[in-house]
């Protein structure tokens, strides 16, 4: 088992033996060889139909024919060069087409730096200090939102290291509750600059906003002269082309984006009105740089993806994450399994847990273990899902009807082992 070694060896060499900590499931994680389409093979020689996709990334699947040739053949004129490109300005404008809220852009290289200069700029725009998140909502891995859920109060951290001075000024509500945020704002209102929200929760399995829960925050967030911030790192370019926003109508002052932009290389990018955004250096006060911003390599990725996604191809992708839903759905119907079934457009999960989910102390109550089971199963099987019960599954134009039909059998019997 060459996949055991390596994880030995890399425990030596990597904290962990792996540079991202969900990454380091038990026993031990396989490691990857190659990926084409759908399907993911790891060095032990066993192949996988993956929904875990990079984490969201991959909305084309592994390797797509267009997306590698745009590559090499930009790689052939360099990987970087310290001065703008043309193509910045190309895919700017195919986001700013796409995307409600976008007038303009402005590439960096992770959701984690999205959200921190998307922070940084509302706190600017709005001279105000404190910012409010959702509990369960994830942000990326920077100090201002690596933070307990507390509700109402000030956050506490995450993780060592970060100073409660930096964290005294993240407020926590919970999702879902629109007199919690009144609450809030009653108390804290003045000095709030920015509600930062996903507006499906996608890290704590899959998790929608209820009917007009959006439309309450925007029209609350205009009313408070604070700005509404759409994290859509995962929702961007995945349930529609304009992102939740689209799908579900509403319009936020600023967007986060990240994982599909990117077209499989690291990337990610914020975007909002033009008053707001001409805040950012050098046109304005509010500091942000970066040596690999807009960089060539990931910027032909992301014009190579987005270019590809029409309202036709969603409209194929979503009709693929019905069909596994569906199947699902059957399958813990016909066996009375008394557990919820999450997801929307290409994103699917299964809670174990016989209640309706609707925030993040609902998803809690899930019952890891049984997950744990689920998932071992799976992969024992040649499925690869996230490996906790607080990500989501992902679809990709590469997966196939006969993967689908599949991937239901085998989610059948992963089920019935894990309900034993
Ligand atoms: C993944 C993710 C991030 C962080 O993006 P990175 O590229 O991993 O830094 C931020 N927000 C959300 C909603 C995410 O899913």
């Amino acid at each position: 088992m060459r996949s055991e070694d390596l994880f030995k060896e890399s425990q030596n060499f990597l904290p962990g033996g792996v540079d991202s900590p969900v990454r380091a499931f038990k026993p031990y994680p396989f490691f990857a060889q190659k990926g084409k389409g759908s399907k993911l093979e790891d060095v032990d020689g066993n192949n996988y139909i993956d929904y875990c996709l990079g984490y969201g990334p991959l909305i084309l699947g592994h390797a797509p024919k267009k997306v590698i040739a745009d590559v090499t053949s930009q790689i052939h004129s360099g990987t970087t060069y310290g001065v703008p490109t043309e193509k910045e300005i190309e895919l700017a404008k195919l986001v700013v087409k796409k995307v409600p809220c976008a007038e303009m852009v402005r590439f960096v290289n992770s959701g984690t730096e999205a959200t921190m200069a998307a922070i940084r700029l509302a706190r600017g725009f709005t001279e105000k200090n404190k910012i409010v998140k959702f509990e369960g909502s994830y942000h990326g891995a920077h100090d201002y939102v690596l933070v307990k859920s507390g509700s109402g109060a000030a956050c506490l951290p995450d993780s060592l290291g970060v100073p409660t001075e930096t964290t005294k000024n993240t407020l926590s509500t919970p999702f879902n509750d629109e007199e919690a945020v009144v609450n809030l704002i009653e108390n804290e209102g003045s000095d709030i600059a920015a509600i930062i929200m996903e507006p499906v929760m996608g890290n704590v399995g899959c998790i929608e906003p209820e009917e007009n829960y959006l439309n309450f925050l925007r029209k609350i967030t205009t009313e408070n002269d604070i700005l509404l911030i759409f994290d859509e790192v995962i929702t961007g370019f995945r349930l529609a082309e304009g992102g939740a926003q689209e799908y579900f109508g509403v319009t936020p002052d600023l967007i986060t984006m990240g994982k599909i932009i990117g077209g499989g290389f690291p990337m990610g990018s914020f975007a909002g009105k033009k008053e707001i955004m001409e805040m950012i250096a050098p046109s304005g006060g509010v500091y942000q740089a970066g040596t690999f911003n807009g960089n060539p390599v990931s910027v032909t990725a992301g014009l190579s993806t987005l270019n590809q996604l029409d309202k036709k191809f969603y409209s194929k992708l979503n009709q693929k994450g019905q069909t596994l839903r569906d199947g699902i759905q059957n399958i813990l119907d016909d066996n009375q399994f008394n557990l919820n079934l999450a997801g929307l457009c290409s994103m699917f999960q299964i809670y174990f847990n016989d209640q309706t989910v609707k925030s993040y102390s609902d998803a809690k109550k899930s019952d890891v273990d049984k997950f744990s089971v689920y998932f071992h199963e799976l992969l024992k099987s040649g499925v690869f899902i996230a490996p906790s019960q607080f990500e989501c599954g992902f679809l990709s134009q590469a997966h196939s009807g006969e993967d689908l039909e599949k991937t239901i059998e085998l989610i059948g019997d992963a089920l019935k082992k894990s309900m034993e």
